[in-house]
């Protein structure tokens, strides 16, 4: 989101652009290596099997059931399954097996997909990062030998006016102004490797209110949305604001990235994105970061310092992991009230529109990997089911973004899998007390990152 407009706020952004600046330039030279290609064509692991497991298979719950797992990928899963005499077996008993989890919302660089997948978040789905990464990461993320990071989708650069949000970074983002550069804009970007298009859409309302930054008018943000999807792709649109979110909805964009944060949904937006079948990724974790609202009593930790301080999240977390999230001061901006959020998210999961889980990490108050389990207490907070939430980082976004092998357990997918201790399907908090990752079926070390005394 990055939208601060006090005198404070600008000074902090700067500060910040200054170091995105930098962390950008030292991943565009760790990146610039080409992977090597032993890791990409390394034999899978050879197998495992997690017997009488709980098990949330994307969409639905099973009591006890088996999986198993051959050569990176799940060949059997059920409550009838016997256990093959050749394979390892973890006991899952008092367990929950669920897919990987997929975060709709991120950027990304430096150390970002390994941070990730420390939290058993396997895929990620970057809504403006360097382009760069992503090309040389398309070829690994269909290979199934073990890694270390997680799988990336990728935006590539985002669509912006000049001097528009996203183009304040240092980042030599292309921008354009008019409707007639749309066609030739998306082609670009589609030609340098991108899955999906993002636009930034940022009106000023009739009083000249809004964002700080120059917005892509109307017209330009309807016409990428039509060339994205005349090449048969999806265009997302980052709004913060209701009226955005209105007109984004009408010009038929395929989802928004965030939910707007300045009124409560109304019945004529909730209506339109049924009807037009759109998603929402709301991203309340970095909206309770920017939530100008002090704490009730003074001393009190704010939302995400709260969940920085979780012992099941904590030692797991890099130093810079844990500045992020408890740099989240709030701002003097009242339209980041995570509470007008969460009733936004309530009326439109209520109206029946997808909702996405994703965290906007690694923006202040946030982190990669770790603010995704922030996000699904959030979305249980808005009225989601624990069940539902679930589904919104796994099922849901491999449904909405066509990520065939991914998102479910199911023989055939891709063995991403995630081993909790208790039961998350009826306490989203669970999903934190984290066993065992395992990214195309071999086993994850967790990293823990021990605090000074
Ligand atoms: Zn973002």
């Amino acid at each position: 989101m990055h939208r601060l407009t006090t005198a404070a706020g600008r000074q902090r952004l700067r500060r910040i652009g200054v170091v995105l600046a930098v962390a950008a330039a030292l991943a565009g030279f760790f990146w610039a290596l080409p992977e090597p290609d032993d890791e990409r064509l390394a034999p899978p692991a050879p197998g495992f099997v997690v017997r009488d497991v709980r098990l949330f298979d994307g969409e639905h719950v099973v009591e006890r059931a088996t999986v198993v797992v051959r050569a990176g990928r799940i060949t059997e899963a059920g409550p009838g399954v016997a256990v093959p005499p050749d394979l390892q077996v973890v006991e899952g008993r008092g367990r929950t097996l669920m897919p990987g989890l997929i975060d709709a919302h991120v950027h990304t660089w430096g150390d970002a997909l390994a941070e990730t997948l420390n939290f058993g978040v396997t895929t990620v789905l970057d809504m403006f990062s360097d382009p760069g990464p992503a090309r040389v990461l398309r070829r690994s993320r269909e290979a199934l030998a073990p890694r270390a990071h997680a799988d990336l989708f990728s935006a590539g650069w985002l669509a912006t006016a000049p001097r528009g949000h996203g183009a304040q970074f240092g980042l030599p983002v292309p921008t354009l102004g008019t409707p007639g550069e749309a066609s030739a804009w998306v082609d670009a970007r589609l030609a340098e490797g991108s899955d999906y298009i993002k636009i930034v859409y940022e009106p000023r309302d009739a009083n000249g209110l809004g964002a700080p930054f120059p917005s892509l008018d109307r017209a330009t943000m309807a016409a990428l949305i039509a060339a994205t999807q005349a090449r048969g792709r999806l265009a997302m649109v980052h709004v913060s604001r209701l009226v955005a979110a209105h007109e984004a909805l009408e010009a038929g964009a395929d989802g928004l990235v965030h939910v707007h944060a300045d009124r409560v949904a109304d019945a004529a937006l909730v209506q339109l994105a049924r009807e037009r079948g759109a998603f929402v990724t709301p991203t309340l974790a970095v909206i309770a970061g920017f939530d100008p609202t002090p704490p009730a009593t003074a001393g009190e930790a704010r939302e995400n310092q709260r969940f920085a301080a979780d012992p099941a999240v904590r030692p797991y977390l890099t130093p810079d992991q844990r500045r992020g999230l408890e740099n989240s001061a709030g701002t003097k901006l009242v339209m980041f009230r995570l509470d007008t959020a969460l009733a936004s998210v309530r009326a439109l999961h209520e109206g029946g529109v997808d909702i996405l889980a994703g965290s906007d990490a690694p923006n202040p108050g946030t982190a990669h990997g770790a603010s995704l389990h922030h996000e699904l207490e959030l979305l249980v907070r808005a009225g989601l089911t624990p069940i539902e939430a679930l589904r919104a980082a796994t099922s849901v976004p491999a449904r909405r973004f066509d990520l065939a092998d991914r998102g479910r357990i199911a023989p055939g997918q891709r063995a991403d899998l995630l081993l909790v201790a208790g039961d998350p399907t009826t306490d989203i908090r669970a999903t934190r007390a984290i066993e065992r990752i395992w990214k195309n079926g071999a086993g994850v070390e967790r990293r823990r990152y021990p605090e000074a005394p």
